[in-house]
C-alpha cells in the first residue's frame, strides 16, 4: 500500500527508538532545497550528515541510476560487473591507492580496513603485532569493531566484551601516542579531520609526525576520509591536502551522493593478504551504487567543482563572521572547506541542539556535532543564493537562541 498515511507519529508505533527523528519528513528535493509532506520548504545545510555532494536529484545521478536500473541491479561477488571495475579505475587513477574493496556504508568500509591491517600484521610480522592505535572523540561507525575503535567508549559499553588490543590518545597529542606505539602497534587510525567529534583539524606537523612514527613501527596508517573524501575539504581526498599518505583509506558518505556504497582503499602489497573468502559482502560492489558513485566521482573530481569548494568555504566564514558580529555567541569557526563548525561560546555550552532546532523553525536544515558545535556540511555545488539565503534563515535561528 504505497498511499498509506504515515506521520512521525508512525516512527514511534513501527521503529525500533536508537533515533530521535525530527518532527519533519522531507518527501523530495532539489539542488540544496528539500520539501516536507505539508509542501514546507527548506534549505539543505546538512546534506544527509555529509552525503548528498552534488545536493538532490542532481541531473547525472538521476540519469546514472535510471540508465543503470534498467540494465542490472544485482549479481553479487561471484561475478564483477562493469560499474565496479570503472568507478575502482577511477578510484586508482586518482589517488595513491592500488586496489580498492567496495562495500555498503563508511563502518563497512573501516571494518575491512581493520580486519586487513590485523591481518597484514600476523601475515608479515606475527599475532604480537595487533595493537590499533585510534583517538579519543574520533568517529569510525557503529559495528562492534569500529565503535571500540571510535573514541568514545559511550558508544561501545554496554555490550559485552569487546574487541580487544584497541587504545586511544588524544587527537593532536604527539607525546601521547609516542608512550604507547610499538613494533606491537599493526595501525594508528585517524580522520584527516575530525567530524562528528566536533570538526577538529590536526595540526599539520602532527600529521607529518604519526605518518614517521608508523613508518618507524611498521604499523600502517589507516585514514578515515569517510566524512571528508569525495571532495568535502576542497581537495578529491583530504590526505592530499595535508601532504602526507596513507597505507589504507576509507570512504563512504559522499561516495555515493546519496546511494549507499563504502569502499577501501590501499596498496597491492598491502591488499594482498585479503585472499578469495577472507572477507565480503553480497552488496558490495552492486552495480546500481557503482554507476552512481561513478557519475558522482565524475562530476566531483574536476577543478570547477573542487575549487569551487573553497569559494564557497569563503562564503560561508564571512557570512558566519557577520552574524557573530552582531549576536557573538560563537567563539570561532572551525573545519575546511565545506565541513565547518560554528563552535558555541561559553555562554551556549552544550545548546548546539537548541541553534538546529530554531533553524528547522527558520525551514533551515542544519546539523551538530556533539553539544557545542553547529555544523554545516551542505552540497559542493550549492549555488551563492541558496547559501546568501540559508545564512540570512540561520541569523533569525541565531537571533532567536541569543534573544531567548
Ligand atoms: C559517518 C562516519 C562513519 C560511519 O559511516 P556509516 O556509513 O554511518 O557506517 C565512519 N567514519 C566517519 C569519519 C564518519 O563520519
Amino acid at each position: 500500500m504505497s498511499n498509506m498515511a504515515v506521520t512521525r507519529e508512525s516512527f514511534d508505533k513501527v521503529m525500533v527508538p536508537n533515533y530521535a527523528p525530527s518532527e519533519v519528513i522531507p518527501v523530495r528535493g532539489q539542488g540544496a532545497r528539500v520539501w516536507d509532506q505539508q509542501d514546507r520548504e527548506y534549505i539543505d545545510f546538512a546534506g544527509g550528515i555529509a552525503v548528498s555532494c552534488l545536493g538532490h536529484c542532481h541531473p547525472a545521478l538521476v540519469g546514472a541510476l535510471t540508465e543503470q536500473g534498467q540494465k542490472l541491479w544485482h549479481v553479487s561477488n561471484v561475478m564483477t560487473n562493469e560499474p565496479a571495475l570503472r568507478l575502482a579505475s577511477k578510484m586508482v587513477a586518482a589517488t595513491f591507492a592500488e586496489k580498492v574493496y567496495f562495500c555498503n556504508s563508511g563502518a563497512e568500509a573501516n571494518e575491512a580496513a581493520f580486519k586487513l591491517a590485523r591481518r597484514y600484521a600476523l601475515e608479515h610480522f606475527g599475532e604480537q603485532k595487533s595493537q590499533i592505535i585510534a583517538f579519543n572523540q574520533g568517529f569510525h561507525g557503529r559495528t562492534f569493531f569500529t565503535v571500540t575503535v571510535g573514541g568514545q567508549a559511550a558508544y561501545s559499553d554496554g555490550f559485552g566484551p569487546k574487541p580487544a588490543d584497541v587504545e586511544h590518545v588524544d587527537y593532536n597529542d604527539l607525546d601521547a601516542l609516542k608512550a604507547i606505539i610499538s613494533d606491537n602497534t599493526c595501525a594508528v587510525v585517524m580522520e584527516p579531520l575530525q567530524g562528528e567529534g566536533g570538526v577538529i583539524s590536526p595540526d599539520p606537523a602532527f600529521v607529518k609526525a604519526v605518518r614517521e612514527l608508523c613508518d618507524q613501527h611498521n604499523a600502517l596508517l589507516i585514514f578515515d576520509e569517510v566524512q571528508t573524501g569525495v571532495g568535502r575539504t576542497g581537495d578529491l581526498f583530504a590526505y592530499m591536502g595535508l601532504g602526507i599518505t596513507p597505507d589504507i583509506l576509507t570512504s563512504a558518505k559522499s561516495l555515493g551522493g546519496g546511494f549507499p556504497i563504502g569502499a577501501m582503499l590501499t596498496r597491492a602489497a598491502i591488499a594482498d593478504s585479503f585472499k578469495p573468502g577472507t572477507h565480503g559482502s553480497t552488496y558490495g560492489g552492486n552495480p546500481l551504487a557503482c554507476a552512481v558513485a561513478e557519475a558522482a566521482f565524475d562530476a566531483v573530481n574536476t577543478d570547477e567543482v573542487l575549487h569551487g569548494v573553497a569559494e564557497r568555504e569563503s562564503w560561508y566564514r564571512e557570512g558566519i563572521a557577520a552574524i557573530n558580529a552582531k549576536y557573538q555567541c560563537f567563539s570561532e569557526v572551525r573545519g575546511k572547506g565545506l565541513l565547518l563548525g560554528c563552535v558555541l561560546n561559553d555562554q551556549y555550552q552544550g545548546q548546539a541542539k537548541a541553534f538546529l532546532d530554531a533553524a528547522i523553525d527558520e525551514q533551515l536544515m542544519v546539523l551538530v556535532a556533539g553539544a557545542n558545535v553547529v555544523r554545516f556540511a551542505p552540497s559542493l555545488v550549492i549555488s551563492k543564493a541558496d547559501v546568501t539565503e540559508g545564512l540570512a534563515r540561520f541569523e533569525r535561528a541565531v537571533a532567536k537562541v541569543v534573544n531567548g
